[in-house]
């Protein structure tokens, strides 16, 4: 609760104090948006082409198969149907996505969200329903909040779709650094997740759009997207805050990072 007061606290700060730069605090001209020169320079877009299914951005057009898939989703393809991503995990969109998760810094779901907006245009149809990814009560408790579920709300409030913020339940904790690849990561989230009954009805024949803060290997996205279908959805895309790539990931696991 504490620290919930706090996040509460510094969100209200954020709006009456003029506010610079939202996440290096340097001073913006007038009309620049929230973030500073620099800092909007430090992100990577996710741009065209990508795969389709889970927004890993292509070098070059020749990737991009008549599909629009990658190799990898072309061979084992996951569960939902589209992904988008706003931001290439890396710089600018890794601060952020930090200060969000670990850092107390709620107010960045409302940038990240903003930006989610353009990139997942095409799949926030006036149908769509948006569910986050949960995380597990014991970590809920130590944080105060579930950032996939503050992004949700942004994105709600900014397209006016409907959203379900408990709608998946987390059965027990997972270890975040087991997600280095997608089969260890498959076996340990396997099973994890779970519909709150009361969302039983009110999902039926729904078109889902799952949000969370980072797409990595997809195994966490994939057992929200079976749960979900299981429970007589129609269909299930995904729309993160950002993609981390292969080679992010690697660079994990040699402990540059810290996600
Ligand atoms: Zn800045
Ligand atoms: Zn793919």
């Amino acid at each position: 609760m504490r620290h919930f007061l706090v996040h509460l606290s510094r969100h209200f700060l954020y709006f009456i104090i003029p506010a610079g730069c939202a996440s290096c605090g340097e001073e913006i001209a007038e009309g620049g948006g929230r973030l500073c020169a620099r800092c909007y320079a430090g992100l990577r877009f996710v741009n065209a082409p990508f795969c389709d299914a889970c927004a890993v951005p292509f070098a070059s057009t020749e990737h991009s198969e008549a599909d629009g898939l990658c190799l990898e989703c072309r061979q084992t393809g996951p569960l939902w149907q589209k992904g988008r991503a706003a931001f290439v995990y890396e710089e600018q969109a890794r601060q952020l996505v930090l200060g969000l998760k670990y850092g107390g810094r709620t107010e960045y779901a409302d940038i990240l969200a903003w930006f989610m907006v353009q990139a997942g245009k095409d799949i926030l149809r006036d149908d769509v329903v948006l569910v986050p990814v949960p995380i597990h009560r014991s970590r809920l408790w130590r944080r105060g909040y579930n950032q996939a579920a503050l992004l949700v709300n942004v994105l709600s409030r900014l397209t006016g779709r409907e959203c379900y913020p408990n709608a998946l339940r987390r059965k027990r904790s997972t270890h975040p650094l087991a997600r280095l690849t997608r089969g260890g990561r498959r076996k340990q989230v396997h099973d994890v997740m779970v519909l709150n009954s009361r969302y039983r009805e009110k999902l039926q024949g729904r078109h889902v759009v799952l949000v969370d803060d980072i797409l990595t290997t997809g195994a966490t996205a994939e057992a929200c997207t079976k749960v979900l279908l299981e429970n007589n959805c129609i269909s299930v895309d995904i729309l993160v805050a950002a993609r981390v790539t292969l080679f992010e990931s690697l660079e994990r696991q040699k402990g540059k990072f810290d996600a």
